[in-house]
């Protein structure tokens, strides 16, 4: 899959939606656009008659306040970045530790307390890392 020059995987996303008996396809980049939950980024062209309909769908959610674009959206939005230290999981282990932690013994990989939940770790209950107030659900949303 081809990525842009910050790594990100780059795609476009065809859903199969089924009404009436008949499947069609959407586009799921078209999609959250138009939903106001992300703009057209244009500043590298693509798909040239892609891309004067994403303007197009971006400009609409943001006059109809869709999405990001409502006055909730923004509400929403907290000013300061959410709590997400760095945790230690090990290679084999299903617990996400402390730095200093006796069961990171043979293995020390720093990952972001997010990641170590949405991956299914549970804190330590020796070191007591911080837990996350985030769910499984709020990341994927
Ligand atoms: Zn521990």
């Amino acid at each position: 899959m081809p990525k842009d020059t910050c790594g990100r995987f780059l795609a476009y996303v065809w859903l199969p939606a089924t009404y009436e008996g008949e499947t069609r396809y959407v586009l799921f980049n078209l999609l959250v656009v138009a939903n106001g939950y992300a703009h057209a980024y244009t500043r590298h062209p693509f798909n040239g008659s892609y891309m004067e309909v994403f303007i197009e769908s971006g400009r609409q959610a943001g006059l109809d306040k869709r999405g990001l674009w409502s006055e909730k959206g923004f509400a929403s939005v907290t000013a300061e970045p959410p709590y997400n230290p760095i945790v230690y999981i090990t290679n084999t282990g299903e617990k996400y530790q402390q730095y200093h932690c006796q069961y990171l013994l043979e293995s020390r990989i720093p990952i972001r307390l997010s990641e170590a939940v949405y991956l299914g770790y549970e804190p330590c209950s020796v070191c007591r890392p911080p837990k996350s107030t985030l769910t499984r659900n709020s990341i994927e949303a």
